[in-house]
């Protein structure tokens, strides 16, 4: 084994630790969906499930790509190499017909927030290092499946996505010397969002950037939602029950404060403001770059882009990409005042 285990051992040795740990705010990747509505399926091959202490540890410094983690998936703990866990998440989270320098961005992007996960804690304690559920850590899809859904592309996507993964081996994006909360999102809608936009703080490294991508490629990248004004009072009092509507509808929302893209900041919904992307997760729209307008009974949502817009845009990177940009150009575009290199465990968790 490596020093990976004696970071595990560290951590279930350190209980006070560890509840600290099981404290740090979760802060979601909203990644690309999964083009087959199907589940996946189980692993063809059968992995280890860690059931027993782990094995004693070599004195050598371990190489990057030897790194083994703790993969929650369906309620099972399975071990497996970080690098070869790597080309499933590329597999779930970039479609395979991305260019090659835009797919291995996502893969160092992939490869950097699990090594976040790894040295901070991440959401699963003791148990694992991360899990399987996008809405939680990373999307995950095992090579069968990815195949079912590739078809006839399957052997050159495959191809595609393990080079884009062992072109970079090792390689992350650090920020004084630590892996970043490297989050992701689909497109967003011109310009990316600060952290602190969307969820409870700032980092230093997740500024508003420009993205390049443009709607003309991508599938739905305007959209449309729209609720009765019964439905939407409904949903907005399950969450604030003191917003106001006896007023007229055209005064439900007011006061919208936006960036230069349009994504809502703050918006006042009922005499209650409320973060754009509170308002977007409880009506279910693509991103909080919104505007609306009432029509008869209804209010509609016109909406740009997919994703919390923070972080790596993914279209963003396929258009640098086509335009002739290398994948460490597209993080060091993304990412704000990071460095890309390897990283490798220390003992000390937190430094
Ligand atoms: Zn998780």
């Amino acid at each position: 084994m490596n020093e990976k285990v004696q970071v595990r051992r560290s951590m279930a040795a350190s209980a006070v630790l560890m509840a600290a740990l099981f404290l740090l705010p979760v802060i979601l990747v909203e990644p690309y969906p999964v083009v087959s509505a199907a589940q996946p399926k189980p692993p063809e091959t059968k992995p280890t499930v860690i059931t027993a202490p782990v094995q004693t540890v070599p004195e050598a410094v371990p190489m990057q790509e030897e790194t083994r983690l703790r993969v929650l998936q369906n309620g099972q703990v399975i071990e497996m190499a970080l690098e070869d866990y790597l080309v499933g998440v590329v597999r779930a989270e970039m479609p395979a017909s991305f260019e090659p320098e835009a797919l291995k961005a996502q893969a160092v992007a992939a490869r950097t927030y699990t090594l976040y996960k790894m040295t901070t804690g991440g959401n699963h304690g003791p148990e694992a290092d991360i899990c399987t559920d996008s809405t939680c850590c990373q999307a995950y899809l095992d090579a069968a499946s990815a195949a079912a859904n590739w078809g006839e592309r399957a052997e050159a996507y495959e191809e595609k996505v393990a080079q884009a993964v062992a072109d970079t081996a090792g390689q992350a994006v650090l920020y004084g010397g630590q892996p970043i909360l490297a989050v992701f999102h689909a497109a967003s809608a011109g310009l990316t969002r600060k952290a602190g936009e969307v969820w409870s703080s700032d980092l230093p490294y997740l500024q508003a950037v420009p993205s390049a991508e443009t709607g003309a490629e991508i599938p739905n990248y305007y959209s449309r939602a729209e609720f009765s004004t019964a439905a939407f009072r409904e949903k907005v009092l399950a969450a604030y029950g003191g917003a106001d509507f006896s007023g007229s509808p055209q005064e439900w929302i007011t006061g919208a404060v936006t960036d230069s893209a349009g994504n809502v900041k703050t918006v006042n919904v009922g005499g209650v403001t409320v973060r754009g992307s509170t308002l977007r997760a409880l009506l279910g729209l693509r991103s909080a770059c919104f505007t609306w307008e009432v029509q008869g009974d209804s209010l509609v949502f016109f909406v740009t882009g997919y994703g919390h817009g923070v972080g790596l845009s993914q279209h963003g990177a396929n258009q640098m990409a086509k335009n002739g940009a290398g994948w460490q150009e597209v993080l060091l575009h993304y990412y704000t005042d990071v460095s890309i290199g390897p990283y490798r465990f220390t003992n000390d968790l937190q430094t």
